[in-house]
């Protein structure tokens, strides 16, 4: 496995590959790997000749407030990870490297970026859009691949690539839990035992809402109440939202039909956590959008 630290040793080597006929995956990430980055590499393994893996903790998603400086890091232990798994080459610039001067250009889109998580993180999707660009451009991938887990980042990301109509395809991988349903994340090294138990609430909301769709529930207000519930039914979780929304434009459904996200988002102990369900709801029936092949 190659690592490179610089765009342009990046450029070259993958304007080499391109040359040779080689199709392209990239694997955005923000290190700390676990499970989750590592199902999305053998996924991009299966597909693409040649797979890159860039690993930045991309200050430009992160507001002042939030956990930039002490955001989980261990280069080692990632490289060793990605050599395992069968990467060809890694992609590890320093912040320096990615933005050499303060910003003046941003990439935004807008109507998927205030919602849900935006609420919270109001200048968050502009840095992932921006950042995710950047990465394209650099990398020219054929392929490049996201994992479900951060749904609104999948639609802000395919919403971005449909706009500027970008010569690549997104493929999204389904999301790799815990045992016990708590949805992978490197932020999961922020909680001791028992807010570790607490987390499991976030899963537990989504199944509900899940299991009152199954039952013929359709209201999208009263899926959203069963998911309030159980993330309001533990004092040790402050709930942010739980919303069902449909799953391109993130709209909030009234009736739920067709592609969903269940989506729910809350603080347990020092941890902000995310987790969604990809749904497609029939008149009939309902049916996990992304199952793990
Ligand atoms: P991150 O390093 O957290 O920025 O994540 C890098 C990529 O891995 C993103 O596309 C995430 O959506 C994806 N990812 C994170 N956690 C999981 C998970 N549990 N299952 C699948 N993909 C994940």
């Amino acid at each position: 496995m190659l690592q490179y630290t610089t765009i342009q040793g990046l450029r070259e080597a993958m304007r080499s590959a391109r040359k040779a006929g080689k199709s392209l995956g990239l694997v955005p990430t923000m290190g700390y790997l676990h499970a989750g980055h590592i199902a999305i590499c053998e996924t991009a393994r299966r597909e693409c000749d040649l797979v890159v893996v860039s690993i930045f903790v991309n200050p430009l998603q992160f507001a002042p407030s939030e956990d930039l400086e002490s955001y989980p890091r261990d280069l080692d232990r990632d490289l060793g990870i990605l050599s395992q798994t069968g990467v060809d080459a890694v992609f590890t610039p320093s912040v320096e490297e990615m933005y050499p001067e303060t910003m003046e250009t941003w990439v935004s889109v807008p109507s998927l970026s205030q919602t849900l998580e935006g609420k919270s993180r109001p200048t968050h999707f502009q840095g992932v859009a921006t950042v995710v660009l950047k990465l394209f451009s650099i990398v020219q991938p054929d392929i490049a691949y996201f994992g479900q887990k951060d749904g609104q980042q999948v639609a802000v990301v395919r919403r971005m690539v449909r706009d500027l109509q970008l010569p690549l395809e997104v493929h999204v991988v389904p999301t790799v839990r815990e045992t016990d349903g708590l949805a992978m994340s490197s932020r999961n090294v922020y909680l001791d035992p028992p807010a570790r138990a607490s987390a499991l609430a976030l899963s537990r909301a989504l199944f509900a809402g899940r299991a009152l769709l199954e039952a013929g529930e359709r209201r999208g207000a009263a899926v959203q109440q069963a998911m309030e519930a159980v993330l309001t039914g533990d004092s040790a979780v402050r709930m942010d939202y739980a919303a069902v929304v449909q799953a391109d434009s993130l709209v909030p459904q009234d009736r739920v039909q067709g592609r969903t996200m269940l989506a729910v988002a809350a603080y347990v102990g020092r941890a902000r956590l995310l987790d969604n369900l990809m749904l497609d709801v029939g008149p009939s029936g309902v049916r996990d959008l992304l199952t793990p092949s």
